[in-house]
């Protein structure tokens, strides 16, 4: 795509400059809370080569919960705009919060079973406060087609089914998580951690491995996959949960087959770290895989 000079809107009516826009293609939406970080701009470079890339910026209050990080959680919107200059991004859309939220909150869309356990079982109204600002960006933008990170696996699969319950006509694409070299998923959160606990954060990535491990030895039975990556776990400060899921409804098999999710959550010093594997057992083989829809590459 033809590099577009960056916009950025700060209220609805500025949205109205997507207008023109859209004839040139397809729009597609990268919803993101800030602090970009590598693996925010690689869903951004995915979304520029399908069509015009709008990247929204929001720190959701909504979807945190009462004892969670929503006033220190890092606001970085000068340096986030300097990085998208980089790339061939049409606008921003970094709303106040009373652009969004209006007083008081009527409608907020509720999970289906795909947003029980894991994170919906530790962060109770967190899916809740993800559904409702997706649904009002998707109403704001009216993109074509929007792109999420692989790393919050769970929202993925709750989107899709409220993007498939609610018959919104928007193609949902997953896109494959990011690390750092030493197999770290990038995160936004990552910043609130000491070196000590940069460290101590490397059993999430370790703790998927070995279980992938596992399961290309052929071992197949949930507990036992479940125990390893317990034991691995026990190196963080608190283990929040250590899964596996079938893939897309997330179902609990003892014998797992098909597509599967590797899933992980732990506190870490201050920071509440998540990380997953989505994996697709064929023919005894161990293959990465994705979440939604065909995994369409272009
Ligand atoms: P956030 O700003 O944390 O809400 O993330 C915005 C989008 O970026 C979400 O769709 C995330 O899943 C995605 N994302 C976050 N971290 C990564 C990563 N390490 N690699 C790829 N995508 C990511």
């Amino acid at each position: 795509m033809e590099r577009a000079e960056l916009e950025l809107w700060h209220t609805r009516k500025d949205l109205k400059n997507l207008d023109s826009l859209r004839s040139k293609g397809p729009i597609v939406l990268v919803p993101t809370m800030g602090a970009l970080h590598q693996g925010h701009l690689s869903l951004v470079e995915r979304a520029s080569e399908l069509g015009t890339a709008v990247v929204t910026i929001f720190v959701n209050p909504t979807q945190f919960g009462p004892n969670e990080d929503f006033d220190s959680y890092p606001r970085t919107l000068d340096r986030d705009l300097e990085l998208l200059k980089d790339y061939p991004v049409a606008g921003v859309f970094a709303p106040e919060v009373s652009e969004i939220y209006g007083a008081p909150q009527g409608v907020m869309v509720q999970p289906g079973h795909r947003g029980m356990g894991l994170c919906g079982g530790s962060r109770p109204d967190h899916f809740s406060g993800v559904l409702t600002v997706v649904a009002k960006l998707f109403g704001l933008v009216q993109p074509d087609i929007a792109i999420f990170g692989r790393k919050d696996a769970q929202q993925c699969l709750v989107i899709g089914q409220m993007v498939e319950d609610l018959k919104m006509n928007i193609e949902l694409i997953d896109a494959p998580t990011l690390r750092e070299s030493d197999g770290l998923a990038m995160s936004s959160r990552n910043r609130y951690l000491s070196n000590e606990q940069r460290q101590q954060a490397l059993c999430l990535s370790q703790a998927l491995n070995k279980a992938k491990d596992l399961l290309v030895k052929g071992c197949c039975q949930r507990k036992e996959i479940v125990g390893t990556m317990e034991e691995i776990l026990q190196t963080a400060d608190a283990l929040d949960y250590a899964e596996v899921r079938q893939v897309p409804n997330l179902e609990i098999e003892e014998t797992l087959t098909g597509k599967i999710l590797l899933a992980v959550a732990a506190k870490v010093g201050p920071a509440r770290l998540i990380d997953n594997l989505v994996l697709e057992l064929k023919n005894n083989q161990v293959a990465d895989s994705y979440l939604l829809g065909t995994g369409r590459k272009s």
